[in-house]
C-alpha cells in the first residue's frame, strides 16, 4: 500500500504534546456547557479539539483500510471475525464528546449511536456517554429519547457529578410534556444542587413559578414569581420575564381581585417588563390586550402596532387588531388583520372564527361557513401538530383554544341554510367585503396601501406604504392556494390553483446571528453581572435577535410540520418576520374614527387569541447557545426519525468519512468482543508510536487514541465477587474502602445488573380466541371450598381469577358496606372524587378530537360519604326516570331484566357517548368516589371484623402475607379501601403498587366490567402508553382494545357480580369500569412466594429509575421477613438473601463515607411500628442511615446521595443510625434456607 493516492494524511502527521494529550484525556461530555469552544479565549483548546477529531477520524479510516487489504490478501479469513480489525468502541464515545464540545451534535449523535450499536449489551456503563447522548437528543428536543438516557444515568451513576443538570433538564422536558409532579420533581432536585449549574438557580426557580402557572395554580405562581422580583441579582431580561407572566397572570385571573384593580396592576407589570426588556414584542401584545380589554383603543392600537413593529407581528397580534378593527366597525380594515393572522398561521381558529362572524354579519354566509370550517380544522390540526413538535400529548381544554362553542352550531346552520342556495358567482350582488378567496390571493397590501393613499394622500406615507408592501409580499402575491372552500353539499373540496407539488422554500434566516456576534452574545450571557450599559444594551438586543432567530426557526418547523400534517394543503410561504420593519405607527391609521355602527348579527363575541406564553429564558436553556445554529437547527422532524431509528446512522459517519478521504466504501464490520489485553497491548503499543518517526504507517493500526482513555471500567474496582453464601464479615471486608468516594450502587440486584428495561412480550402469536381468553373463574358452593389449600393454588396460577358467590359460601354481610350502612355509620369520612366523562366500557374517545385514546381524564376532587351517596342516590333516580319515560314513549329497554329489588342493571353507559355522533353536546360527566380509607379499626369496627371470615390468603392480615410483616400501615395496601361508583366509573389502567397481588369484592347491587392483562405483557402495554403519549407510571389511561390485540396482546374481560371476590395476580394489569350503582372494596396482599418477591423487587428498581416513589418499603419488609419467617423455598431465599447482602454492603460503604467526611453517627434505633423512611427530596426509600436536616422548621430525612448534593462535606447534617450494623450482620447471617417440612404449598413456616 502506497500513500500515492488521494489521502495524504496520516496519523502520524498529527502530532500532539504530553501536555495536550492530558488536556484531551480529561474531556468528555461533562464539559459541556462549562467548556465554551467558540469564546475568543479557548481558540487553542479548540484548535486541539478539532485536531484529535482529525486524529480519530482517520484512525478509523486506516483501520478500514487495513481491514481491506487484510481481506484482500487472505481471502479465506474472510468470513472469520477473529481476523477483524477492530476499533475500540471507545473511541466512539470520545468522537461523540469532541462534537458535542465543538456544538456539533448531528455528528456527536452520530458517533454515540455507533458507540450505542457496537456496546449495545453495555453502553450503560459509561455514565459520560448517556450524559452526552441525553444531551444531544435534548438539543434536537427528542424528549422521549432524552428521558430515558437520562433516566439510565442516574440510576447507574447516583453521585454524577452533573446530576443537577439531568434534573433540569429532565424537569424542563416533562413540564413540555405536561408532566408536572414529575417535572417539579426534577426542578426542585435540580434546585437544590449546590453542585456548579449552568443555569442560575433563579432561572430554576422561574421554572417552578412557570409550572404552578401552566397547571393553573394562578397564587402559587403569583407568590414565587412575587418572591423572586424581591431577588436583587436577578438579571434584567429574566426580571423581563417575571414582569411579562406576572402581567398576564393578573390580565386573566378572576382570583386575582376585581377587574378594576388587577388590569391596572397587569399594566403596570406589563410596563415593568417594558421597561426591562424594550425589544420584546409580545409584552407589547399583551400590553395591547390589557388597553383593548378596558376599553383604551387608542392605547391598544398603539401597543399592537409597536409589537408588530418589533417584528414578532405574530398571528395573534393581527388577530387582536383584526378585533380592535371589527369593535370599531372598521370591516375592511378587520378583514385584512384576520387575513394576514390567518396566512401566518393557518390553523389560527381564533382569527378564522372571527373572520366568520365579520363575514356573516356582512351577510356573506358562505365566506362565513368556509371560514368557520377552517376555524374547527385549525384547531384540531393544530393539536395534532402540538402533539406532534412536543412528541406528548398536549391536553389542551376548550377554553384556552379559544374555541368558541357555538361554533359548531354555526356551521351546521350554515351548511344547512347554504346547501340548495348557488355558489356566488361574478354576477351575483354587489358584496361589503371581498371573499375569502379574493382577499387570500388578493395582495392585500396593494388593497391597503390604496385605502391608505385615499385617506392620507401623503408623500411620506405614500413610500412607506410601498415598502410595506414590497416587505408584505416579496414582491408578489402570496403563494400557495387558497384556503379550501368547502362544499356544503360535502362535494370534494374546491380547489382554485393547481396544487402546487413542491415543498415551501425555506425562508431565508433574517434574523440569523453570525458566528461572532454569538460568540459575543455567549461573552455577555457568562458574564452578565459585569457589565457595562452599553454592554448590557447590545446584549439584550443580540439575545432579541437570537429568539427571533429561533421563533422564526419554530415557525418554520412548525410550518414544515404542518404541511406534513395536511398533505393536501401547502402552507402559504411566509418569509419571515420582517416585512413591517421601517414602517411607522402612522401607516395605518388608528381605528379611532368610527364610520358606522357594525356588530355581529347574533351577538357572538369575538375571539381573542390564548397567546403561547413561552417564557423566552426557557428557549435559553432548552436551546443552548450553539455556534451553528442554522445547521443544526435544521435538522426536521424527519430526520430525527431517521436518525432516531438507528438504522441508516451508524453508517453515515463512516461512509462520510471514507468519502473525505477518497477511499472506496467498504464494508465495515466492528468486532464485537476483545480481550482486554490485546486492547492494551496496542494501547501501549499506539503510545510509544505515536511520535516515533514514519514508518509504515498505514500497517500501524491503531486501536486506540493516544491519549488515557478512561476506561469504563477503570473506576471501578476490579468487580468483587460477592455470594450470598458469604458470612456478614466477609463481605464488610471485602467493600471496605469502596465507600470513600462516595460512589455507591443503589441497585437492589447487582453492581453490573443494567438499568432496568420493560420486558418484551411473548412472541408466540395469539389466534382471536387466545387474543381473549376466558376468564379463570371458581363457583364457590360452602365454606368448606372457601378454605381448600386448592382455591389458593388456583389463584397463584392465572394472572387473575374471579371467585364467585364467595359471599354467601361464607356468609359475608354486604350490606356492612352499603351506601346506606356507611352514611349510617360515617356521614362525614372523607371521599376523593374522580370526575370522569361517561363512556361505552370499551372505548375512550377523546372530547375534542372525536377520536379514540388511551388519555382518560380523571379530575380529583374531595366530598364526604354522606354528599357522595346523596350523588350516587340521585343519579340512581335519574335513570330510573329516564327509564319510565322511554317506556311511556313505547320504547323497552331488553337490558333491564328486573333482579330482586333493583332494576338497575341496565348498560346505561352502552349508549354512545354524544361526542361520538359528531354533535356538539357536552359529553355527560359522572363522579366515581374512590379511595375511601376504611382503616380506622374503631370507626370501622364492624365492617373489617365481617372481613376476618374470609380465608388466610385473602384476608387484609395474616401471617402469610408480606404486607402484614412491614410492621406498619400502608394506607390502601394493608388496609381495606372503599369505592362508591355510579354506572361508568373508571379505575384506569394499573399494576399494583409494587406488583403486589390484590383482592376486590363487589358489594353491589350493580355489576363491575374488567379487563385484565397477563403481567408478562405489561412491557407492551407501557410501550404502547409511550406511543399515545401518556406515562404508564404517572398518567390514567384506558387501552384501546383493537389497539392491544393489534399488538398480540391477550385480554381477559369479565363481569364481577354482587358478591363476587376478584384476585388479582402479582403484576398483572387491569382496569375497571362499573356497569351499574355499586360500591366495591379492595386491599393488597403478598403471598409469601418467590414470584411475588422478585416481581416486587423489579417493580422496586423499575420506580426507582422511573423516579417514582415505591410505596412498599422493600428493603424494610425484608429486613423483616428475614427476622419473622422461615423460607425453605430455596428461590424466594436466594432473592432475599441478596437483598440483604445488597444493602448491608451499601449501610457498610455509606457510613464509611460518613466517616470518612468526619462526621459523627448517633445510634437513634427504632420506634414501635415508627414507619420506613424515604428520602424528603427524590422520594426513594431511606435504610438504616438517615441524614437529616431540619427545613422550614421540619426536620427532612435525606438519602446519602440528596445530602452530599446539598452539602458535599455533609456539613448541617445530623446522621442517624437506626440499627446497628452488628445486628443486621447477625441477621443476616441467621437468616437461612429452612428445609422443607412438607410438600404443601406452603413452603415456608412461620415461627
Ligand atoms: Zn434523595
Amino acid at each position: 500500500m502506497n500513500k500515492s493516492n488521494s489521502c495524504t494524511e496520516d496519523l502520524d502527521d498529527i502530532s500532539m504534546t504530553a501536555q495536550e494529550l492530558h488536556i484531551l484525556s480529561e474531556l468528555d461530555s461533562r464539559q459541556y456547557g462549562y467548556l465554551l469552544l467558540h469564546l475568543p479565549e479557548n481558540e487553542k483548546k479548540r484548535e486541539l479539539v478539532l485536531k484529535a477529531v482529525k486524529y480519530l477520524q482517520l484512525m478509523v479510516v486506516q483501520a478500514r483500510r487495513q481491514q481491506k487489504v487484510q481481506d484482500e490478501n487472505e481471502p479465506n479469513n474472510f468470513q472469520q471475525n477473529s481476523k477483524k480489525i477492530s476499533i475500540d468502541p471507545k473511541t466512539w464515545v470520545k468522537l461523540g464528546h469532541f462534537h458535542l464540545l465543538l456544538e456539533e451534535y448531528r455528528k456527536a449523535l452520530s458517533a454515540y449511536q455507533m458507540f450505542y450499536k457496537i456496546q449495545a449489551e453495555n453502553h450503560w456503563m459509561d455514565p459520560t456517554f448517556l450524559y452526552g447522548l441525553g444531551l444531544v437528543y435534548f438539543h434536537f428536543n427528542a424528549f422521549q429519547w432524552a428521558v430515558k438516557a437520562f433516566q439510565q444515568l442516574l440510576y447507574v451513576s447516583p453521585s454524577f457529578q452533573r446530576a443537577n443538570e439531568v434534573h433540569l433538564r429532565l424537569g424542563l422536558m416533562f413540564k413540555a410534556t405536561q408532566e408536572y409532579e414529575s417535572a417539579l420533581k426534577h426542578l426542585q432536585l435540580a434546585l437544590v444542587d449546590n453542585s456548579p449549574c449552568t443555569t442560575p438557580k433563579s432561572i430554576i426557580k422561574f421554572h417552578i413559578a412557570h409550572l404552578f402557572e401552566v397547571q393553573g395554580k394562578v397564587k402559587g405562581a403569583k407568590d414565587r414569581y412575587e418572591l423572586l422580583l424581591r431577588d436583587k441579582s436577578i438579571t434584567q431580561s429574566l426580571r423581563a420575564d417575571i414582569f411579562r407572566q406576572l402581567g398576564w397572570l393578573y390580565h386573566c385571573h378572576d382570583s386575582l381581585g376585581d377587574k378594576n384593580q388587577r388590569i391596572p396592576l397587569a399594566i403596570h407589570c406589563l410596563q415593568r417588563a417594558h421597561d426591562a426588556d424594550q425589544f420584546s414584542g409580545q409584552t407589547l401584545y399583551l400590553l395591547g390586550r390589557c388597553y383593548a380589554s378596558i376599553g383604551k383603543v387608542h392605547d391598544a392600537f398603539i401597543a399592537y402596532r409597536n409589537s408588530v413593529e418589533k417584528s414578532e407581528g405574530n398571528a395573534d397580534t393581527w388577530c387582536s387588531i383584526g378585533v380592535l378593527y371589527q369593535q370599531q366597525s372598521q370591516p375592511m380594515d378587520a378583514l385584512q388583520a384576520y387575513i394576514c393572522a390567518v396566512q401566518l398561521d393557518k390553523c389560527h381558529s381564533a382569527a378564522w372564527a372571527n373572520l366568520g362572524i365579520l363575514y356573516e354579519s356582512c351577510g356573506q354566509a358562505r365566506d362565513a361557513y368556509a371560514c368557520y370550517l377552517n376555524s374547527s380544522r385549525g384547531l384540531s390540526n393544530r393539536s395534532s401538530e402540538d402533539s406532534f413538535l412536543s412528541s406528548k400529548l398536549p391536553r389542551l381544554n376548550l377554553s384556552s383554544v379559544g374555541m368558541n362553542p357555538h361554533l359548531l352550531q354555526r356551521i351546521n346552520f350554515l351548511q344547512s341554510n347554504l346547501a340548495n342556495a348557488p355558489m356566488p358567482s361574478a354576477t351575483s350582488q354587489r358584496r361589503q367585503l371581498l371573499s375569502i378567496e379574493e382577499a387570500w390571493n388578493l395582495p392585500i397590501s396593494a388593497e391597503m396601501s390604496s385605502r391608505q393613499q385615499q385617506q392620507t394622500g401623503s408623500q411620506q406615507t405614500k413610500s412607506n406604504t410601498q415598502s410595506y408592501q414590497k416587505n408584505f409580499n416579496q414582491g408578489s402575491t402570496p403563494q400557495g392556494p387558497p384556503p379550501p372552500y368547502p362544499s356544503p353539499s360535502g362535494a370534494p373540496v374546491k380547489q382554485f390553483k393547481p396544487e402546487p407539488e413542491q415543498k415551501p422554500t425555506p425562508p431565508q434566516h433574517s434574523f440569523t446571528l453570525s458566528p461572532q456576534q454569538l460568540q459575543l452574545l455567549n461573552y455577555f450571557q457568562q458574564n452578565v453581572n459585569n457589565l457595562t450599559p452599553a454592554q448590557e444594551n447590545m446584549r439584550l438586543q443580540l439575545q432579541h435577535q437570537h429568539r427571533l432567530m429561533q421563533q422564526q426557526q419554530q415557525l418554520r418547523q412548525r410550518q414544515t410540520v404542518a404541511a406534513h400534517a395536511r398533505p393536501g394543503s401547502t402552507p402559504p410561504t411566509y418569509n419571515g418576520n420582517s416585512h413591517f420593519q421601517g414602517q411607522s405607527p402612522q401607516d395605518v391609521t388608528p381605528p379611532l374614527n368610527i364610520t358606522k355602527n357594525m356588530s355581529s348579527p347574533n351577538g357572538d363575541k369575538l375571539l381573542q387569541p390564548s397567546p403561547n406564553l413561552i417564557p423566552s429564558c426557557t428557549r435559553d436553556i432548552t436551546m443552548p447557545l450553539s455556534g451553528q445554529p442554522s445547521t443544526d437547527m435544521d435538522v426536521s422532524e424527519e430526520e430525527l426519525k431517521d436518525f432516531l431509528s438507528q438504522k441508516d446512522l451508524t453508517t453515515t459517519l463512516a461512509e462520510n468519512l471514507l468519502k473525505h478521504f477518497g477511499s472506496d466504501a467498504i464494508d465495515i464490520k466492528e468486532e464485537q468482543d476483545q480481550s482486554d489485553s490485546g486492547v492494551s497491548k496496542q494501547d501501549v503499543d499506539s503510545k510509544k508510536r505515536i511520535k516515533s518517526p514514519k514508518q509504515d504507517s498505514i500497517l500501524t493500526i491503531k486501536s486506540e487514541p493516544p491519549w488515557e482513555v478512561d476506561s469504563m471500567h477503570s473506576d471501578k474496582r476490579p468487580e468483587v465477587e460477592y455470594s450470598i453464601e458469604m458470612e456478614a464479615k466477609t463481605i464488610l471486608r471485602l467493600c471496605k474502602g469502596e465507600g470513600i468516594k462516595g460512589e455507591i450502587s443503589n441497585s437492589l440486584i447487582s453492581d453490573r445488573a443494567p438499568p432496568p428495561s420493560p420486558p418484551d412480550p411473548p412472541t408466540i402469536k395469539l389466534n382471536p380466541q387466545q387474543l381473549l381468553p376466558p376468564t379463570p373463574s371458581v363457583y364457590l358452593d360452602n365454606k368448606k371450598h372457601a378454605f381448600s389449600p386448592q382455591l389458593q393454588e388456583f389463584c397463584l396460577k392465572h394472572p387473575i381469577a374471579v371467585i364467585r358467590g364467595l359471599a354467601s359460601a361464607l356468609k359475608l354481610d354486604l350490606g356492612l358496606f352499603s351506601t346506606k350502612t356507611l352514611v349510617e355509620a360515617n356521614p362525614d369520612h372523607s371521599v376523593e372524587v374522580r370526575t370522569q366523562i361517561q363512556q361505552p366500557s370499551d372505548e375512550n374517545w377523546d372530547p375534542q378530537s372525536g377520536k379514540k385514546v388511551w388519555a382518560c381524564i380523571s379530575h380529583r376532587s374531595h366530598t364526604t360519604i354522606a354528599r357522595y351517596a346523596q350523588y350516587q342516590a340521585s343519579s340512581f333516580k335519574e335513570s330510573l326516570k329516564e327509564e319510565r319515560d322511554k317506556a311511556a314513549s313505547g320504547l323497552s329497554d331488553s337490558d333491564s331484566k328486573d333482579s330482586a329489588n333493583f332494576p338497575k342493571r341496565r348498560r346505561l353507559c352502552n349508549i354512545p357517548p354524544s361526542l361520538n355522533t359528531k354533535g356538539c353536546n357536552q359529553p355527560k360527566m359522572l363522579k366515581f368516589g374512590t379511595n375511601v380509607d376504611l382503616s380506622d379499626e374503631k370507626k370501622w369496627k364492624a365492617q373489617l371484623q365481617e372481613l376476618m371470615k374470609l380465608p388466610a390468603f385473602a384476608r387484609v392480615v395474616s401471617a402469610g402475607n408480606m404486607l402484614s410483616h412491614v410492621g406498619h400501615v400502608i394506607l390502601g395496601m394493608n388496609t381495606v379501601q372503599l369505592y362508591m361508583k355510579v354506572p361508568g366509573s373508571r379505575t384506569p389502567g394499573h399494576q399494583e403498587n409494587n406488583n403486589f397481588c390484590s383482592i376486590n369484592i363487589n358489594i353491589g347491587p350493580g355489576d363491575c366490567e374488567w379487563f385484565a392483562v397477563p403481567d408478562a405483557y405489561w412491557g407492551a402495554i407501557c410501550a404502547l402508553c409511550e406511543k399515545n403519549q401518556i406515562n404508564y407510571l404517572h398518567g390514567s389511561w384506558w387501552p384501546v382494545l383493537d389497539d392491544l390485540f393489534a399488538a398480540n396482546i391477550p385480554v381477559y374481560r369479565f363481569n364481577q357480580r354482587p358478591g363476587d371476590l376478584v384476585w388479582v395476580n402479582a403484576g398483572c394489569v387491569h382496569w375497571v369500569q362499573a356497569v351499574g350503582w355499586c360500591n366495591n372494596i379492595a386491599w393488597n396482599v403478598g403471598p409469601l412466594t418467590a414470584r411475588q418477591y422478585q416481581l416486587a423487587i423489579e417493580r422496586y428498581e423499575w420506580n426507582k429509575l422511573q423516579s417514582f416513589k415505591s410505596i412498599v418499603p422493600m428493603l424494610h419488609l425484608s429486613w423483616n421477613l428475614s427476622r419473622n419467617i422461615k423460607v425453605s423455598d430455596p428461590k424466594l431465599f436466594h432473592l432475599i438473601k441478596n437483598c440483604l447482602m445488597r444493602t448491608l454492603r451499601q449501610c457498610s460503604m455509606i457510613l464509611e463515607f460518613v466517616k470518612h467526611k468526619g462526621v459523627e453517627v448517633k445510634f437513634h434505633g427504632r420506634g414501635k411500628n415508627e414507619a420506613s423512611h424515604y428520602c424528603g427530596q427524590c422520594e426513594i426509600e431511606v435504610f438504616n442511615i438517615l441524614f437529616i436536616r431540619e427545613q422550614e422548621k421540619r426536620h427532612v430525612v435525606h438519602c446519602m446521595e440528596c445530602a452530599r448534593k446539598q452539602s458535599p462535606n455533609l456539613e448541617g447534617f445530623v446522621c442517624l443510625e437506626e440499627y446497628k450494623m452488628e445486628e443486621l450482620m447477625e441477621v443476616y447471617d441467621n437468616f437461612s434456607l429452612y428445609p422443607t417440612i412438607s410438600a404443601t404449598a406452603e413452603q415456608y413456616r412461620l415461627m
